[in-house]
């Protein structure tokens, strides 16, 4: 009787530690910042001055210096053809993180969101006083935002010297490589994030999610093990993919954890300091990355927190392998079994194209290409048609010359495809020179050939008995029967 009696009550305090103690215990442990706050101070302190990811070097000089008096500045040196290169500082506590953004040049998505998070960290006075001074009083934080400032000029991932910065964390050829190296051994962070961009093209592994946001907890040696420094990393992105997981769900790829022994990150990872890769992928209608710039900011500001109170210790690291891996499967268009003419047959094939982005002074234009043909099915497109029963119609080249691109309304453009004419002649347009018309544009040749095999530029049309069903210009697919408002970055020839 008394037995039963000690059991029922260790049962009952079980129960209470179990359904009330452990949950809310965890939960509060996690130190999360709550999603709906993580929003609302993305849109009040985003940075105006920016808003698209072509900014350059002289951009960002007065809004570094807009900081100056919340932050610590200092010159940390000079890129390859002289540009400074700077790191922000704040914070009086014990934990130290570095951030560094845009290694390469091209990938300038988190340094938008550093400038947010600057705004933010230098106000007061609002409601988030409390959550800064948790902050400044636990850590002290070292952004150095453009690392590659010669790369951001020329929006291209290498330096001016076409060295890749994430191979040179080792060999130390350039000098921006040696300011990170410096700047990690005399500051020695226990956290670092690494922030770059992925192509758009990332995937979560088979399944036509992109990957608008990879991480990675780099790994330090080729087994790839887990040591605390690691595990350490692993669980802060456990707590960032959880942000993540409730604005874009299923959005979020694992980056392959194979170790490149010249990269900074798997190098930092080793020299002792917990480091988070975050790649900004794609999202669809934000050509600009101004949604993924917010999700940067979020998750940036979320992990310091937890780095702060240590939340991100309620995070297990089987959590992060739970994470599903990145691929590579994304395509802009597929059509589907499209009927190609070779010997005097039909064939169906799948078509998959990419528009590939060519920088153009401060925008850029894009090349369409044919990737690959036959059966896609492990590839997804962005854009997909059902092409079954259309067949393959080549485009035709239109005789007289317009004057410009900007005698060519969008009505008269819809016209000459609706004839079977996909290029125009122009007089006195240049090559290079842009346009937003649905048309190949020709200056500096008669005859433009698109085609349907691998490499070809995809500009044809695709017919259903003799009618033009749509067109397909420079990889753009446009419905000929009911066109859609679309963007159209094209180029004089
Ligand atoms: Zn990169």
């Amino acid at each position: 009787m008394k037995i039963i009696k000690t059991s029922t009550i260790c049962m009952f305090v079980l129960f209470l530690f179990f359904a009330f103690g452990c949950k809310t215990a965890s939960e509060n442990e996690k130190h999360a910042i709550e999603l709906e706050t993580l929003e609302t101070v993305f849109e009040q302190y985003k940075e105006p001055a920016i808003t698209h990811r072509r900014f350059k070097h002289a951009d960002i000089q007065p809004l570094i210096q807009k900081h100056s008096s919340a932050f610590e500045i200092e010159e940390l040196g000079e890129s390859v053809e002289g540009k400074s290169i700077s790191s922000l500082t704040w914070g009086e506590g014990q934990t130290k993180v570095l951030l560094w953004s845009q290694m390469h040049g091209n990938e300038s998505t988190a340094t938008m969101s550093l400038f947010d998070l600057f705004n933010f960290l230098e106000a007061s006075g609002d409601a988030y006083d409390e959550l800064r001074q948790v902050l400044k009083s636990n850590l002290q934080i070292k952004f150095i935002p453009m690392l590659n400032p010669d790369g951001a000029d020329a929006f291209k991932r290498r330096n001016a010297l076409d060295i890749d910065l994430n191979r040179d964390a080792i060999s130390q050829i350039s000098p921006e490589a040696v300011i990170l190296k410096s700047i990690r051994d005399a500051f020695e962070p226990e956290f670092g994030f690494n922030l770059h961009d992925q192509q758009i093209y990332y995937n979560v592994d088979k399944t036509p999610k992109q990957a608008t946001i990879s991480v990675l907890a780099p790994g330090y040696n080729y087994e790839r093990d887990v040591n605390e420094v690691r595990a350490r990393a692993m669980k802060a992105i456990v707590g960032m993919n959880e942000v993540l997981q409730q604005v874009i769900p299923g959005g979020v790829g694992k980056y392959d954890d194979g170790f490149e022994p010249r990269a900074f990150g798997d190098n930092i990872q080793k020299w002792g300091t917990s480091t988070i890769l975050i790649e900004s992928g794609g999202y669809l209608g934000d050509p600009e990355k101004q949604f993924i710039r917010k999700l940067n900011f979020m998750i940036i500001l979320n992990a310091l927190h937890q780095i702060a109170l240590k939340g991100y210790e309620a995070y297990s690291v089987d959590q992060y392998f739970e994470i599903p891996d990145n691929g590579f499967q994304l395509m802009d268009l597929i059509l589907q079994e499209v009927q190609v003419p070779v010997e005097g047959e039909w064939y169906p094939i799948d078509i998959a194209i990419r528009r590939r982005e060519s920088n153009a002074d401060s925008t850029y234009y894009v090349n369409g290409s044919v990737e690959d043909l036959g059966d896609m099915q492990v590839y997804f497109g962005l854009e997909e048609l059902e092409a079954n029963g259309l067949r393959y119609e080549e485009g035709k080249t239109y005789d007289q010359a317009f004057e410009s691109v900007n005698e060519i309304t969008s009505e008269k453009a819809l016209e000459l495809l609706r004839s079977g004419y996909s290029a125009v002649k122009v007089q006195n347009d240049d090559p290079g020179d842009l346009h937003n018309l649905p048309l190949i544009v020709l200056k500096s040749r008669d005859e433009f050939t698109g085609g349907w095999q691998t490499g070809s530029n995809p500009s044809f049309f695709l017919k259903q008995d003799d009618v033009l069903k749509y067109a397909l210009i420079n990889g753009y697919l446009i419905d000929l029967q009911n066109p859609k408002d679309q963007l159209f970055k094209q180029r004089v020839y």
